[in-house]
């Protein structure tokens, strides 16, 4: 039985970071939703054009389109060993069908909460730059790059900005988030599955947290 890693927590919590140290390292593919709507909403389609509208309002894509994009994109082969779900599920719709989806998949929801107080999230978003070539994340208050605007990694790269990171369009997402998401925190606690990580430490710190969770996990199932 292989795992379905789900990354719980608000924006700006550090799913994303988390996500693509766990694909390096795990060697499981992350599947960030708002990283496949990103490359969705540059398309030219009518539902492009929706999707991008609904990103830049803060607001939640419909639910069925969601599950269909993640049904999609689990069945491929590189997630047979298991796959880190980032962003994803963020309602109680999705959360039902993610558990049919295990099921069917004969895969087990491993839930992580990275839990980070309200005040640290707005800088985290607003704060937050990356690297148009290697995704690497920057921060201007808590991990600013070498040099201003471009990445340490990747000289040649101007660093871009999520369009909605902006201080109004974070507030809105820090809303929805508390609405629509927090929920589902207590929806997987009350089945005992619910960790949680403190979110408020460096990045490798939060990892390792995080790696002893998975890896305590793996003694339970069969693989
Ligand atoms: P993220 O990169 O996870 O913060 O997602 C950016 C935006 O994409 C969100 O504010 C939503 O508009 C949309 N989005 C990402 N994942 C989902 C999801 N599971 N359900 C609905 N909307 C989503």
């Amino acid at each position: 039985m292989s795992k379905i890693i789900v990354l719980m927590g608000a924006p700006g919590a550090g799913k994303g970071t988390q996500a693509r140290l766990l694909q390096e390292r795990q060697n499981i593919p992350q599947i960030s939703t708002g990283d496949i709507l990103r490359v969705m909403k540059e398309e030219r389609t009518p539902l492009a054009e929706e999707v991008k509208s609904i990103m830049n309002s803060g607001q939640l894509v419909p639910d069925a389109l969601m599950i269909s994009v993640v049904r999609e994109r689990t069945s491929r082969e590189d997630c047979k060993n298991g796959y880190i779900l980032d962003g994803f599920p963020r309602t109680a719709g999705q959360a039902a069908m993610l558990e049919k989806l295990a099921d069917e998949q004969g895969n087990r929801i491993l839930p992580i909460s990275i839990d980070v107080p309200f005040e640290v999230l707005e800088k985290r978003m607003t704060g937050r730059w990356s690297c148009p070539v290697c995704g690497e994340i920057y921060n201007i208050y808590f991990k600013p790059p070498k040099f201003d605007n471009v990445c340490d990694l990747h000289p040649e790269a101007q660093l871009s900005r999520r369009s909605d990171d902006t201080s109004e369009k974070a507030k809105i997402r820090l809303e929805t988030y508390e609405r629509e998401t927090r929920p589902l925190l207590d929806y997987y606690a009350a089945s005992n599955r619910l960790q949680s990580v403190d979110g408020t430490r460096d990045p490798e710190a939060i990892y390792a947290e995080i790696e002893k969770i998975v890896n305590s996990e793996k003694g339970k199932v069969k693989s």
